[in-house]
């Protein structure tokens, strides 16, 4: 029997490059390793568009595109919509009853999205209690690991602690799960910023054209202290030089940029011009791949539908487990 792995997105917008060195290529890494399903989390997407529930449909579309653009095979691998399994939100409700909600409060993850977001006081039920419906959707699945990006990595921690209580509490039926960082575990905006995030509008889209990332890439921060070509650059310091890290496959290639670039040999215009062109090169491939789906979206329409099908045929045996070990599957 294979472990499994269950990992996801929100549909609250396409996937960029960030989602990509952080979970996504895993998921595709992995596939044929560990029973894989990867959940589109589109009641969690409510969280933050609960006034926009109408965009849902299309980012959940988009979200199952990007995935399978990036290799995610549907025949391996299994793409399942979060809502559409209602034993998830049933989970949810029962782990509500002992988590407490200083421990979500106190949670790394929550307290900087509570931050970025700008809610101050006014923040949701839901999306307080969002780490807990995570918990839901792995444990559901029983899954053993979960690629996330860093941030991500308290809630693997918040759930793990779930389902410690629970297994003690009632009976040992959940797993405690694993996080996976990817190779770069946090990718840097194009402004520099510590995150690539939708939501600051410093992002380079997997979908996005070869133009749009030649003019993207031309408008990056660089190493702010290289000022001339001839001065010493910091690459370290630099996203121009990190995002060669993340994508250059060919490393002797990059060792002697960052080598021209310390000692004043290379500027920061021929970087991002071959930047443009390394970026471009990988996304060529996704592309074509999306270019299919994109032409006939009743094929990510049936992925979707025949996904969550199988998908839920776990999630209802997991609950019967779960409603047993509580003693509240009353009548058989
Ligand atoms: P954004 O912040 O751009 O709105 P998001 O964080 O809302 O994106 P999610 O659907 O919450 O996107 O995250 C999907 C996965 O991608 C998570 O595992 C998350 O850690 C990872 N991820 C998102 N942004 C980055 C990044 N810049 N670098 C590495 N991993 C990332
Ligand atoms: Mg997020």
């Amino acid at each position: 029997m294979k472990k499994r792995i269950l990992t996801g997105d929100r549909p609250t917008g396409k996937l960029h490059l960030g989602h990509f060195v952080g979970s996504i290529a895993n998921r595709v890494k992995l596939q044929n390793t560990y029973e894989e399903y990867v959940l589109i989390a589109d009641v969690q997407a409510l969280t933050t568009n609960f006034d926009h529930p109408e965009k849902l449909a299309g980012d959940l579309r988009e979200i199952a595109m990007d995935n399978l653009a990036c290799g995610l095979d549907p025949q391996v691998a299994t793409i399942c919509v979060q809502s559409k399994m209602p034993e998830i939100s049933e989970l949810t409700t029962y782990f509500s009853m002992f988590t407490t909600v200083s421990s979500l409060r106190r949670n790394p993850t929550i307290k900087s999205e509570i931050e970025q977001l700008g809610m101050k006081d006014n923040i949701m039920y839901g999306f307080l209690g969002y780490p807990i419906s995570q918990a839901a959707d792995i444990t559901i699945f029983k899954a053993h690991l979960v690629p996330v990006g860093e941030d991500q990595m308290p809630i693997i921690e918040a759930t793990r602690e779930i389902v410690r209580r629970f297994n003690r509490l009632y009976k040992k039926v959940l797993i405690e799960p694993e996080g996976l960082v990817g190779k770069i575990g946090r990718l840097v905006g194009t402004d520099g910023q510590a995150k690539m995030s939708k939501s600051l509008g410093n992002v380079i889209y997997l979908s996005d054209s070869e133009k749009a990332v030649e003019q993207k890439v031309s408008q990056m921060f660089t190493d702010p202290q290289k000022i001339r070509l001839s001065d010493k650059g910091h690459p370290d310091r630099c996203p121009v030089y990190l995002y060669y890290l993340a994508f250059y496959a060919d490393k002797a290639e990059a060792h002697q940029i960052k080598k021209d670039c310390l000692s004043g040999k290379r500027g920061c215009v021929e970087c991002k011009k071959d930047l443009g062109a390394v970026l471009n090169k990988f996304l060529n491939p996704l592309r074509e791949k999306r270019r299919k789906f994109e032409k006939k979206l009743s094929l990510v329409d049936d992925i979707l539908i025949s996904g969550t099908k199988k998908a839920r045929t776990i999630t209802k045996q997991t609950i019967e487990e779960v409603r047993e070990a509580m003693k509240i599957n009353y009548f058989k």
